[in-house]
């Protein structure tokens, strides 16, 4: 956490175990010391999980991934745990992918929110377009899970994802805003890729191709919902992690501060 301080950092997000195997986290010896921080703590489900997929085995490794990284991120005292809305990889139509949504999430217990993310690629990607974003929510919602429910807004996902964002970049967050119930997270990162590409890069605020105001106005509008935390997720090189952040307090006005942290 010495880390998060040198960066000017008060929100953290947790990789609870390595990000692209499937491998159960490991107890951290430092969650005592997370769970008392002044932070705002958030985890990252391995990106293996896919609750959309065509194959039950990943499937079934998806939920016991989640449960066992919700368990992990209560004892570190952290908000939520996010998800990627995942894919019908192996085939099925978007009816499928929100039944196997379903089936996935319906085993799991825990106080700490799965916060799903919204994703930039894909054809049957619950979590790409707004319409099928708003269905994913409805569903899970209706299905009356026993964990709750959260989102988190990811800019670079929500660019590359739909071409849309590039001309209403105020509009898309208030619509996935009303889509979702409320943003709890933002992932704040500029992209590689033009509007709509479909390909998920992310890079440092103002060198991707986003252009500094779309970003901008999606921290700000956001921050104006509610939305309590920002992350950044992109490269950490020199300095570029300060440099973004300092970037996100200079658009958020003093009473805003407070909530975007
Ligand atoms: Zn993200």
């Amino acid at each position: 956490m010495g880390c998060a301080e040198e960066v000017g950092a008060d929100v953290v997000q947790l990789h609870l175990s390595a990000p692209r195997v499937w491998r159960d986290p490991k107890q951290r010896a430092d969650a005592e010391a997370l769970r008392d921080a002044a932070l705002v703590v958030s985890a990252h489900a391995p990106y293996l999980c896919n609750p959309a997929s065509a194959d039950p085995v990943v499937r079934e490794r998806t939920t016991r991934s989640l449960q066992v990284t919700l368990d992990e991120a209560a004892r570190c005292g952290a908000r939520g745990v996010v998800v990627h809305a995942g894919h019908a990889a192996g085939g099925g139509t978007m009816d499928d992918a929100l039944a196997r949504w379903v089936e996935v999430a319906r085993p799991l217990r825990s106080d700490v929110a799965l916060l799903i993310e919204n994703t930039a690629a894909g054809t049957t990607a619950p979590g790409r377009h707004l319409q099928d974003i708003a269905r994913l929510f409805a569903t899970l919602r209706d299905a009356d899970l026993d964990v709750p429910l959260g989102a988190c807004f990811d800019t670079c996902h929500a660019w590359a994802g739909d071409p849309l964002t590039a001309t209403n970049p105020a509009g898309y967050v208030a619509a996935f805003a009303e889509a979702t119930g409320g943003i709890d997270l933002l992932h704040v990162n500029d992209s590689k890729d033009e509007a709509g590409a479909g390909r998920d890069r992310h890079t440092n605020l103002g060198t991707g191709r986003m252009g500094l105001d779309v970003l901008e106005a999606m921290v700000t509008t956001a921050a104006r919902l509610g939305t309590p935390a920002a992350i950044v997720e992109t490269p950490s090189d020199d300095g570029g992690h300060a440099d973004d952040i300092a970037r996100i307090r200079s658009w958020l006005p003093a009473p805003d501060r407070a909530a975007v942290r």
